[in-house]
């Protein structure tokens, strides 16, 4: 399949600005995430979303003028390795490519950044559904008090590297066939510091930081499946020397349920029905997430038979008053343990209905016979034929 073009795709003119891109962006994405039941499709989000992520980047953008999309192929996509499971909720993508500007910044800026933390989270099924607070306590890096962060012993401070004389990096010239190279490399004595420790603090053994447990209130939002990332900004380890912390990724596991099947926004619930009830119709109590709720089945109902329940299912993520469907699988349960009076009750419903529990005694003969018939030509004929052959000639 050929590739549309790019502007096109975006609904842009080809010398649209940065800012009407991402405006065309933000619209087309929201049409036409999966999510969106009217309008939502697969393929032409992920198309969308290919062509903003050239579009949006000047370079590539430059390469896809001058050579289309032959210019932009393997230049790697930075959204693959987003989510391996699919797409995440809108506002994950929105956040992915407009949101944690200032984050990715200081992260390519120095590599004093705090480290960011995982953290793997429980829930219960219905806290999932509805959203909760939880109280979770975390281990992260903080600056050791003992030193105030320097490393040094209390009385003492770090000193200038000798070997690099404190500019933390060192000129390495080697020799090879082609001549000299001179390479420019981190300080090997003090780690690229520039500055070395002499009497290490003890608190810490000189590193300036020590893991510490630390208490966070998160407020988990109504909608949250099994994989679900939550992140908390600057709640991971502190950075070094008063640079910027690193952030926290919370990682969502939801726990099964008795009676709720979840897929998506829908629930999924089974409930077995009685013989009369799928006959004549009437009303049950159905567990919804939201507590028990009349449901009507109606009359001449058959097993398997599904019916919805509008909004009673998973509110969305992102618009939480939005919310899926319950669907309830109905299941006729034939009874097993009859009375005598049931019995003859169900046998007198078969007379009414003409209905027989036997195969009479002439049908019954008529059928031998006519299977007996049809093997017996098979073996004149030779040939294999189907059972039922017989019946259409
Ligand atoms: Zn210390
Ligand atoms: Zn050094």
């Amino acid at each position: 399949m050929a590739n549309r073009d790019y502007y096109e795709v975006l609904g842009v003119s080809r010398t649209a600005t940065q800012d009407e891109i991402k405006k065309s962006f933000r619209a087309k994405a929201a049409a036409l995430h999966p999510d969106n039941k009217e309008t939502g499709n697969e393929g032409e989000f992920k198309e969308l979303v290919n062509a903003y992520e050239v579009l949006s980047d000047e370079q590539k953008r430059t390469m896809y003028d001058r050579y289309g999309a032959e210019g932009v192929k393997g230049t790697g996509s930075r959204f693959e390795g987003f989510d391996a499971g699919g797409f995440g909720d809108l506002s994950d993508i929105f956040e992915y490519f407009f949101g944690g500007g200032t984050t990715r910044g200081r992260r390519r800026g120095g590599p004093e950044r705090g480290a960011d933390l995982k953290f793997d989270l429980e829930l219960d099924f219905l806290e999932a559904v509805f959203g909760v607070e939880k109280k979770i306590t975390i281990k992260h890096l903080e600056d050791c008090l003992e030193c105030t962060g320097s490393g040094a012993a209390p009385g003492s401070s770090p000193v200038q590297c000798k070997t690099c004389g404190g500019m933390g990096q060192v000129r390495q010239t080697s020799a090879t066939l082609f001549g000299h190279f001179t390479q420019v490399l981190p300080c090997p004595a003090c780690d690229g510091e520039g500055t070395k420790i002499d009497r290490p603090c003890e608190e810490c053994k000189g590193k300036g930081q020590l893991r510490k447990p630390k208490s966070l209130e998160l407020k988990i939002p109504a909608g949250v499946d099994n994989g679900s990332r939550l992140r908390v900004g600057g709640a991971g380890d502190n950075g070094k020397k008063g640079a910027p912390a690193g952030d926290l990724y919370v990682v969502i596991h939801v726990r099964n349920h008795a009676v709720f099947q979840r897929e998506g926004h829908t629930i999924h619930v089974r409930q077995p029905i009685s013989y009369s009830m799928a006959a004549l119709g009437g009303e049950i109590l159905i567990d919804t997430v939201g507590g028990k709720k009349v449901l009507k089945v109606p009359a001449g109902t058959q097993s398997g038979t599904t019916l919805v329940m509008k909004e009673q299912g998973v509110p969305h993520l992102s618009s939480p008053q939005r919310r899926g469907d319950q669907q309830v699988h109905l299941v006729v349960d034939t009874p097993t343990r009859l009375s005598d009076e049931e019995k003859s009750l169900l046998k007198r419903l078969a007379e009414l209905r003409g209905e027989s529990l036997s195969v009479p005694a002439v049908a019954r003969e008529e059928g031998q016979g006519k299977e007996g018939q049809q093997s017996l030509f098979d073996v004149i004929a030779g040939v294999f034929k189907p059972k039922n052959s017989a019946d259409e000639s």
